[in-house]
């Protein structure tokens, strides 16, 4: 973007504006070229503004959370780059009823969740990134004690958007489709989400959380960065199950490797680029596919390739 349009784009908004912003800084991979722009906006109106300027002057806009879900190419992503991290991070509670910006963080929605003795989020301890990349991409755990699937989208009342032209709207529940690692709402911008908990007892949340905090210690890799699971589970199987039986635990290309700990897991040992994950995410395609017939389909989002 020349200095003509930033002039612009700055005199627009209120919120803050980075020029050629390195991506790895804001993705727990710690990968990703650059971005030409980045900002935060500050409100719903900048966003407005934001996508009224760069519709006109055919700026694509990419919106990241807490980037804990997505491999970014090492060529960066071009045009603006949101982020919601500093405006739009309010957390709002009404009796059993929570209303929170896109932008907070999922930990502080729990935190805010348990002091107001409100059951039914605790699955989302220990899982990163943003309320508004967790419900785009409705994240969630099996529950260990019965192994079911809990999902933030079965606590979603409504949720507020905006579409890439501006309108803001607000889907509620039967506008909103969630199913296994996805939602209908990959055409917007998230803004806010209105959840609906239970009240409960301090004493059995946190029990809860530190049961399930036990657990993902255990089994996933927290200490090395990653992008938690780089595959969904197919129908029937578990991913990390297919790619360890495929005898792949532990392969490495450049510095990016299959965790020895839990093999749906890719770390970066260091100096890992987008290029090494993705030969590393084909071997492991091609690899578990020869061996068992199974194709396995990437959870995370590959952003700028
Ligand atoms: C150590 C580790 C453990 C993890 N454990 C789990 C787990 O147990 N369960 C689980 O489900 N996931 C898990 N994850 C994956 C990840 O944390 C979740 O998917 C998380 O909810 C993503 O949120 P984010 O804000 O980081 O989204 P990002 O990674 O920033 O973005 C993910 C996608 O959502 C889009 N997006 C982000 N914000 C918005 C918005 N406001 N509006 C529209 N689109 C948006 C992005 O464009 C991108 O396509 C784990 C990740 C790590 C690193």
């Amino acid at each position: 973007m020349n200095k003509e349009l930033v002039k612009e784009l700055c005199d627009l908004i209120k919120g803050e504006i980075l020029l050629n912003e390195l991506l790895s800084k804001h993705t727990s991979f710690r990968i990703g070229g650059h971005a030409d722009v980045w900002i935060y906006p500050k409100d719903i109106s900048d966003i407005k503004n934001i996508l009224t300027f760069c519709n006109s002057y055919n700026i694509p806009v990419t919106t990241i959370g807490g980037g804990t879900n997505v491999l970014i190419s090492d060529k960066g992503i071009r045009g603006v780059v949101l982020n919601l991290e500093h405006g739009l991070c309010g957390i709002k509670t009404k009796r059993e009823r929570i209303t929170c910006g896109a932008g907070a963080l999922l930990s502080k929605l729990l935190k805010q969740a348990s002091k107001e003795e409100l059951t039914g989020l605790e699955f989302a301890v220990g899982i990163p990134g943003t309320v508004g990349g967790a419900v785009g991409m409705n994240a969630g755990t099996k529950e260990i004690r019965n192994l079911e699937y809990i999902s933030i989208g079965d606590l979603v009342e409504s949720v507020k958007v905006i579409d890439m032209n501006g309108n803001v709207s607000e889907l509620r529940k039967d506008d909103l489709c969630f199913e296994y690692r996805k939602s209908n709402l990959s055409e917007y911008i998230i803004l806010e989400i209105k959840l609906k908990l239970k009240t409960g007892s301090k004493k059995e949340i946190n029990d809860r959380i530190s049961r399930l905090l036990e657990h993902k210690k255990s089994t996933q890799v927290l200490d090395i960065p990653s992008a938690g699971c780089i595959f969904k589970n197919p129908d029937g199987h578990s991913a990390g199950k297919l790619i360890d039986e495929a005898g792949l635990k532990g392969l490495a290309i450049g510095d990016a490797q299959i965790s020895e700990k839990h093999a749906n897991f890719i770390v970066n040992n260091g100096n890992a680029s987008a290029q090494d994950v993705l030969n590393l995410i084909k071997k492991i395609k091609l690899t578990v596919f020869e061996k068992t017939g199974v194709k396995l389909e990437e959870e995370i989002k590959i952003i700028g390739i």
